[in-house]
């Protein structure tokens, strides 16, 4: 063993010698909030409305963090996070623990009570929430932090020490877990105002003040350990951002004597130079990594790893619902402590478990081959123990072997190998798929027959959901009302939009999408290859959680899956009705995706599917198809370097689906999210006829591209208002955005559209806001 660096051992700390005869070495990184019923959105929501008290959500949160610490004590783990739990956010509680609060919100001093802290989450009656922004590459959103030269910190939020104090009440020892410093400063904003000219990382010397503060009170109430989250390691750093973890943790070691320290990375690998900073600071007793997306780290630990430090081996993984492969975990896991020495490995999951669903036990409709082959949050704490059991020579022979039998199960299983699929997605790797008429000329081809006017007018594809609709669908589920009755209420449905969007003299139209309940869940229900769970929730943002289904084999469509709704609401009217199809892509990102093969294979055979019902969709007379890739630029991998080959295939998965159709058929896609200017040639380079983006709250930012000179020959249509907000907006300001729109954007190719579905409006904001944006158009028409 080479080891690059020098160290010098650090002694034992006393805590870890009084309890190593009790517990094998497990940890836990995190573990999700809301509850296995998801107990928390509830009380949340309805201390929100008003229905419940402060001390009622109090006592909901105390009992869901007793009965997990109880859960994770009783399953023998040694490091048990607190501090994990949160009200809304785990970022925003560290800008509460921080008192960095920004000054529009009125707070006194003091600490930070619900009041500031929901306000600063979800806006008040006078005031708008913070931004919420992505959580690395995960589908949880977190609370981007506003700091500015004239923030004040100050200690304000004592939950790190509270949580840890209840845990000790209950006679459980736990590692309070704090989001590290560096990240913290990483993932804020600077302030409205110093926008350009302030980093927030100048701030360092200040926030630190107050962590140790933090610490001092941590360890005043009996805490041995603490665990600092610094998951932008993994991200693309520079140097003086790493310079700045060596600034920070060299400053706060002296308020760490006594204490395990432990700092804990996830969601990557960890960029080599942001190893080698890490490893040479003394200050810290364990590393922790995330072995399930970094394998990469693994070469990185053999090169060299600091004698006598704690490897916290994070080969379970927190972000998936499948149950480990335990065999091939416990050889890696043993292939490192020969690296790190004997009693120096710590099992652990390889990142926090929010980012999975919560406990198989709630799953009664779910079959128990597919549930043998599978692990949430509860399931994994168990294998985390397993596994460090059996690095201790105390291996549970049944509990192994239960596991080898499923995970043989899994891999012969007939349910997961179609071997068509396989043959036909493999058929597909290195060539490529594309129309072969270019876009001006398919246009050209597609408006003789369309007979459009210039900015033409659609929406998105989903109207207003009422309460009658989902109550339909409900009962129709549940057979209580019958296929018959069914379809006659969902045709009623499509007929009063189709007719309202004729009144509203709108241009090329759309069904309405009523008998969907989500965009991916609707169509995973039809594919097969896909499970569906009754209780599998993740958190998205705040109360919010979703429930992504879960694809365990080769994906195939057994039919058509929109062929009658689409040609029932074409036959409505003699205006072009768009097919809406969910595409491959956001599929794929947005459900639980199967391990046992790479992403981009279960994306090509989603593809193949989906490429059936264009065809299908086609036949059948239907002009206008819309694939929504909502979630393709979500996807987009944390680090640079993996961009290209992601968009690569990604993209390609979008052709694959209307390579086939006649030029006189045309492609619309759909994309959310408004930053698009880093992947504009992937977008242009997917090659639909129309896109429709997600822009109401950035125009300036989409436009500068194309005021760059990227040039841009489909049809394109920028959202002109903010479907996320009820206001409606008047004809002149639609107008006005569309003639700035206008000024970059070639006449013949600029649609007018809503920046996203209606689902989730009513309808006395959809008419007049329709109203306004038809108006708009025709405004404009005259005068071009
Ligand atoms: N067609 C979908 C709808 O209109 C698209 C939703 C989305 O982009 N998230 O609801
Ligand atoms: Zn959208």
């Amino acid at each position: 063993l080479r080891l690059p660096f020098s160290f010098s051992l650090s002694p034992p700390p006393p805590s870890l010698l009084a309890t190593a005869k009790g517990k094998m070495a497990g940890h836990i990184v995190g573990y999700p909030r809301m509850g296995p019923k998801r107990e928390l959105k509830f009380a949340l929501e309805s201390f929100w409305d008003g229905k419940s008290t402060a001390e009622d959500l109090q006592k909901v949160a105390a009992d869901l963090r007793a009965s997990i610490w109880k859960q994770m004590a009783d399953a023998g783990i040694k490091y048990i996070p607190s501090n994990s739990f949160s009200y809304y956010d785990q970022v925003l509680d560290t800008t509460a623990m921080l008192g960095a609060v920004p000054p529009r919100y009125g707070w006194k001093g003091g600490e930070i009570g619900f009041d500031t802290y929901f306000s600063m989450a979800r806006g008040n009656a006078s005031l708008p929430a913070m931004e919420m922004t992505k959580w690395f590459d995960t589908n949880y959103h977190y609370i981007v932090p506003e700091l500015g030269p004239d923030t004040n910190f100050s200690y304000s939020s004592h939950k790190a020490v509270s949580e840890y104090k209840e845990a000790k009440a209950l006679g459980i020892e736990t590692m309070p877990v704090l989001i590290g410093p560096v990240s913290y400063l990483l993932l804020s904003k600077p302030a409205k105002g110093v926008e350009k000219s302030f980093s927030p990382l100048s701030l360092l010397g200040k926030v630190l003040a107050v962590y140790k503060e933090v610490l001092a009170e941590l360890k005043a109430a009996g805490a041995i350990r603490i665990q600092f989250d610094e998951p932008t390691l993994v991200m693309d750093l520079g140097s003086h951002q790493l310079q700045a973890f060596t600034d920070a943790y060299s400053e706060l070691e002296s308020s760490f004597s006594g204490l395990y320290v432990l700092i804990q990375t996830y969601f990557a690998d960890v960029p080599e130079a942001a190893y080698k900073t890490i490893t040479s600071l003394n200050c810290f007793t364990g590393f922790g990594f995330d072995l399930v997306r970094g394998t990469k780290t693994i070469d990185l630990i053999k090169s060299g790893f600091p004698s006598g430090k704690y490897l916290v081996a994070g080969v379970v993984d927190g972000r998936n619902i499948w149950a480990n492969d335990l065999a091939s975990s416990l050889s890696t896991l043993e292939g490192l402590e020969a690296i790190v020495g004997k009693g120096k490995l710590v099992v652990s999951t390889s990142c926090s478990l929010m980012h999975t669903a919560v406990d198989l036990v709630n799953e009664t409709k779910l079959d128990d081959e597919i549930k043998s082959w599978l692990a949430f949050a509860a399931q994994k704490v168990v294998e985390v123990n397993a596994l460090a059991r059996a690095l201790a020579g105390d291996k549970d022979v049944a509990f192994f072997s239960a596991n080898a039998a499923a995970q043989a199960s899994r891999k012969s299983s007939p349910r997961v190998t179609n071997q068509e699929v396989q043959q036909a997605a493999a058929a597909l790797k290195g060539s490529d798929h594309r129309r072969v008429t270019t876009v001006s000329a398919r246009l050209d081809a597609q408006q003789k027959k369309l007979n459009l006017p210039i900015l033409p007018t659609t929406t998105i594809g989903s109207f207003p959901q009422t309460m009658d609709l989902r109550r339909v669908r409900r009962e129709y589920k549940a057979n209580k009302i019958s296929e018959e009755e069914y379809v006659k209420a969902i045709k009623e449905e499509i007929n009063k939009v189709v007719k309202l969007q004729e009144e509203l003299d709108i241009d090329v139209l759309v069904h309405g999408e009523p008998e969907r309940n989500d965009m991916v869940e609707y169509f995973g229900e039809q594919l097969s290859g896909f499970a569906f769970t009754s209780n599998g929730w993740v958190q998205s943002y705040g109360s919010r959680c979703v429930k992504p289904p879960i694809i365990y084999g080769d994906v195939s469509r057994p039919k058509a899956m929109t062929v009658f709704w689409s040609s029932m609401a074409q036959s409505m009217t003699s205006r072009p009705m768009k097919g809406m199809l969910t595409g491959p892509v956001t599929i794929l990102n947005w459900s639980f995706v199967r391990n046992d093969q790479p992403r981009f294979e279960t994306c090509y055979q989603i593809a193949l599917a989906i490429k059936k019902e264009v065809e299908d969709l086609e036949a059948a007379g239907i002009q206008v198809i819309q694939i929504d890739e909502a979630a393709l630029r979500e996807g987009l991998p944390l680090r640079k370097s993996e961009h290209a080959f992601y968009l690569d295939w990604a993209v390609h998965s979008f052709r694959i689906t209307n390579c086939g159709v006649q030029d006189t058929t045309q492609i619309h896609t759909h994309m959310c999210y408004s930053n698009f200017n880093d992947i504009i040639h992937s977008i242009i380079n997917m090659d639909a006829d129309v896109i429709t983006i997600e822009n109401s709250r950035s125009d300036e930012k989409l436009l500068s591209v194309f005021r760059e000179g990227v040039k841009y020959g489909a049809g394109i249509g920028p959202g002109v208002y903010d479907i996320h907000s009820p206001r409606i907006p008047s004809t002149e300001e639609i107008a006005d955005r569309i003639n700035k729109m206008l000024a970059v954007l070639e006449t013949n190719i600029l649609w007018v559209n809503p920046d996203c579905g209606l689902k989730t409006r009513k309808y006395a904001e959809v008419k007049p806001a329709l109203t306004n944006m038809v108006a708009a158009a025709k405004l404009l028409r005259k005068e071009l």
